[in-house]
């Protein structure tokens, strides 16, 4: 028997290393600098969680016991921002990397929901990181990589968990965001989300009207490409019917038709999770069904039907991008794939010409994308020769933009200089012709050669 099938033998979870952490030039000269002047410095939050999971941090957050003219005094001369002093944030730039170098701290109540509504220096780490969301945002290292851990977060790490800090109702009730924040690290990290967290996080969940949309809506984005993000909408759906609520009748809609093996919300979820990760197209699988409910007729043998509910979903998902403030492109990207997400696209030169016209190359392949992940929701045996028809498509599309083909006007090859050069007037006949002739060329009547173009168009060019 090999030594690791030995009954008893368990394998060890690789613990966090003990030290030498590969800490940038930048952030070392901050800590060595405030250290030289006599002050108490850490890493904190993020960038230590990091690096005791072993994976790079992307920013470096440095705490202090120096008040922050303090702080200034220490960087004279040097590159700095004050933009978050009241609240004890000084941005020290080294090597063109801001580094965010805060007083320690307590916080007063988050009355416009965006920063706390003042704050108290205090001289103690232990009661800054007391102040923290998370257990395992609440370590501090200083230069020798030795770590001060009160709350238990290197534990929670080995475990992961992720544990407020304290009596989690009461941080929840301080600030709301902290519940989008929790699903957060839960769905990147895929941590689980220990009881009495899980619990206040349901409890406390209206905490989140309290909350401006964008900082509701950048949690949100993260949360939806974590690798556990189908766990979290499954455990929590009540926490997202609390921004969104147009979402309530899906996550109870029962679905009775060949197509279907799941519920509606259970459908939603394993969609997602066969999406590639990226916010417009998580997006457009959690909102692709939305409008289902509001649609559903039941017929004389008992099967459901949803007539027409890819409109409604993006008439919903319009009304809910709106709601959380997403910028323009992502919105309407997101309504486009959910509105047509239904679409049969018939394997043919033809229609997959009329399509990446319609839609351009980029959405087209998103669509694609969209409608496979919709097909892996669904009952296997029936999705499988839809799944085979979408990689027909997807390679005779590829065909098309190898081989050069004309998709939109500016592909056309000719332009509006071309039209006017022979006759017609500038204005809106201009457009009408060219697109006259963009359609005979995306349904393969006429070739796009320039000289057949100026020909039809009674060009003496050439
Ligand atoms: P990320 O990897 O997203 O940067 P992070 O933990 O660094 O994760 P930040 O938003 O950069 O998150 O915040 C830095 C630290 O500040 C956190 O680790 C945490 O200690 C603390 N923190 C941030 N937001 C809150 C909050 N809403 N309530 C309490 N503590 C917070
Ligand atoms: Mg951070």
């Amino acid at each position: 028997m090999e030594r690791s099938d030995r009954p008893g033998r368990r394998e060890q979870k690789p613990g966090p290393r003990p030290a030498k952490f590969d800490i940038p030039a930048g952030a070392r000269q901050i800590l060595q600098a405030l250290a030289g002047a006599g002050y108490e410095v850490h890493l904190v939050g993020g960038c230590v969680r990091d690096l005791l999971r072993g994976v790079p941090p992307h920013d470096w957050d440095i705490c202090t016991s120096a008040r922050p003219d303090q702080t200034r005094r220490c960087f004279a001369g040097r590159c700095i921002a004050g933009t978050g002093l009241k609240h004890g944030t000084v941005t020290v730039l080294e090597g063109d990397e801001p580094y965010e170098v805060t007083t320690y701290r307590t916080e007063g109540p988050y009355s416009d929901s965006r920063r706390p509504d003042h704050v108290c220096f205090v001289s103690d780490l232990r009661e800054d990181l007391a102040r923290r969301d998370f257990t395992i945002n609440a370590i501090a290292m200083d230069l020798d990589g030795d770590l001060h851990d009160p709350f238990g977060g290197r534990d929670d790490l080995r475990a992961g968990l992720i544990r407020c800090v304290g009596e989690p109702a009461l941080r929840f009730q301080e600030d709301g965001l902290r519940v989008m924040r929790a699903l957060r690290f839960g769905a990147v990290l895929g941590y689980a989300i220990e009881e009495k967290t899980a619990q206040a996080i349901h409890k406390n969940r209206a905490m989140l009207n309290r909350v401006a949309a964008e900082r509701i809506n950048a949690e949100l984005c993260q949360l939806l490409t974590g690798q556990n993000a189908g766990h979290i909408l499954r455990a929590y759906p009540d926490v997202f019917c609390q921004f969104w609520p147009q979402l309530e009748p899906l996550i109870t809609l029962e679905q009775h038709t060949p197509w279907h093996c799941w519920d509606g919300w259970e459908h939603t979820i394993r969609a997602l999770e066969a999406a590639p990760a990226t916010v417009p197209l998580r997006l457009a699988m959690l909102l692709h069904d939305a409008g289902k409910p509001g649609c559903k007729s039941t017929d004389a043998g008992g099967i459901d039907h949803f007539y027409g509910h890819p409109s409604l979903s993006a008439r919903l998902a319009d009304e809910m991008l709106r709601a959380l403030k997403f910028d323009n492109r992502t919105r309407e990207r997101v309504v486009t794939l959910v509105k047509y997400h239904g679409v049969q696209i018939p394997c043919q030169d033809r229609a997959i010409r009329k399509w990446l016209n319609r839609l351009g190359v980029e959405a087209f392949f998103q669509l694609l994308e969209v409608k496979r992940a919709d097909n892996m929701g669904q009952a296997f045996q029936l999705a499988k020769d839809r799944l085979a028809e979408l990689d027909q498509i997807r390679a005779a599309a590829e065909a098309l933009i190898t081989q050069g083909e004309c998709f939109s006007l500016k592909d056309l090859a000719i332009n509006g200089r071309d039209v006017i050069a022979a006759g017609t007037a500038q204005g809106p006949e201009v457009g009408r012709t060219l697109n006259g002739l963009l359609e005979q060329v995306l349904s393969g009547q006429i070739p796009n050669e320039r000289r057949v173009l100026l020909a039809l168009i009674g060009s003496r060019q050439d």
